[in-house]
């Protein structure tokens, strides 16, 4: 594992560092649909000028980086507090799954709408009694038409609302052990089959829905790798989940952990042995995601594609993180339920979306789960 940058990889970084500083919309303004729409124009202004999927190859519209330097970029689009882009699950995700596993006609027809933010797209997985067992999924794609006719319930869907796509693993065939009845669907969900249902969060924002499917529609050219191949396509699509979106989490643990200091030192609690040994632990454990972020890194780089280590670094994070804005919380004593506040560090908030770290892409005891099972090569749990 080698920290230091190639002369390459520093010219990458400043070219980025100077377009950001030219380009940055400044601040996102409040409300989910305003937001929303100016991440849009945010990603296209990057499309535009060739940052959107910058490691993906430049045959489908990327910039062909490397792995370091799309770490590069997400270190960078964090510290300069960047807005996310709108489309962020079919960049981290469903276009590296389409890359992975479809056809050309699939690259050429969805890749290009994803990078310039023209079609977003969501993840349909997880179902009421399939969350983390997820092979026990129950929605039900039968052939129909040159196609499919889908049934069922998804929950927990971000961004529905929004989408024109859905990454929907489906059971296509109910006579053969669970994981190998299921397919990787992409679903057109502007038809009268879908439908949403907003699920307002414990920070009052409806960032995910309820996804209910009546006989909707998917053409067979709309399935990604294979009929009875969709659990295979969906770890590919949960492996990226997890090992690229590492690199910008422990940056904002970073920028968020001297928010936390500036705190401690406004309410003069610096001398405070307590306090002081909780941000020196904050620190220890924010280093260790640092550097376990690089050793991910260096391992796919290797071999090239994420492995079962981005569970390590989700789960880590996910406590951090948690620990973090437990520790705002009791730092800023009486005021610490109220909302917003004068440094732009919303801890109220951010304590409060915190709770999800530990459930979303993968519940903390699934993860501890796989590094014990595939990365330490314990025995199997059954
Ligand atoms: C903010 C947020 C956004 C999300 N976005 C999406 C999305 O866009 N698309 C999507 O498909 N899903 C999404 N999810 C759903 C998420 O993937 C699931 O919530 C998660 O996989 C857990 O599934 P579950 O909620 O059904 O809990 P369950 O699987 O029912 O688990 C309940 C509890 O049992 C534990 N448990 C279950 N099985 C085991 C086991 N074998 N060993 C030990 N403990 C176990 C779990 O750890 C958990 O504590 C999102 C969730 C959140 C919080």
């Amino acid at each position: 594992m080698d920290l230091t940058l190639s002369p390459q990889e520093q010219a990458f970084r400043d070219e980025l560092r100077t377009w950001v500083e030219a380009n940055h919309p400044g601040p996102e303004p409040d409300g989910d649909e305003a937001a929303f729409q100016f991440r849009i124009a945010w990603q296209r202004k990057l499309h535009e000028d060739g940052w959107a999927g910058v490691s993906w190859p430049t045959e489908y519209g990327g910039r062909g980086a490397t792995l370091v330097e799309q770490a590069i970029f997400n270190e960078e689009m964090t510290r300069s507090r960047a807005p996310s882009l709108a489309n962020v699950l079919a960049l981290a995700m469903g276009g590296p799954t389409v890359i992975a596993h479809g056809t050309e006609e699939q690259r050429q027809r969805f890749l290009e709408p994803i990078l310039s933010a023209e079609e977003i797209w969501c993840q349909g997985f997880s179902e009421p009694e399939a969350g983390s067992d997820l092979a026990s999924l129950k929605t039900k794609a039968v052939k129909s038409n040159g196609g499919w006719a889908v049934t069922g319930q998804k929950v927990w869907t971000t961004f529905a609302h929004h989408a024109k796509w859905c990454m929907l693993v489906a059971r296509t065939d109910q006579d053969v052990p669970k994981h190998k009845g299921l397919t990787y669907f992409l679903m057109d969900m502007k038809q009268d089959g879908v439908q949403t249902r907003p699920l307002v969060q414990i920070t009052g924002e409806p960032e995910f829905n309820e996804l209910f499917m009546e006989e909707a529609y998917i053409p067979d050219e709309n399935v990604v790798g294979g009929v009875g191949n969709g659990w295979g396509v969906a770890i590919t699509t949960l492996m990226h989940e997890r090992a690229t979106l590492a690199f910008g989490l422990q940056v904002q643990v970073k920028i968020a952990l001297g928010q936390l200091m500036e705190l401690v030192r406004e309410r003069g609690l610096d001398a405070d042995p307590l306090v002081r040994q909780r941000i020196g632990q904050l620190y220890v454990e924010a280093e260790v995601l640092r550097l376990n972020a690089y050793r991910g890194l260096t391992k796919i780089m290797k071999s090239g594609v994420p492995g079962p280590e981005g569970s390590l670094g989700k789960w880590h994070w996910s406590e951090v993180n948690q620990s973090l804005t437990e520790a705002s919380m009791e730092i800023r004593g009486a005021e610490a339920p109220l909302t917003g506040s004068d440094d732009g560090a919303d801890w109220a908030y951010r304590f409060l979306r915190a709770r999800a770290n530990s459930i979303e892409g993968g519940t903390t005891e699934i993860l501890k789960n796989i590094v014990a099972e595939r990365v330490l090569g314990l025995p199997r749990l059954r």
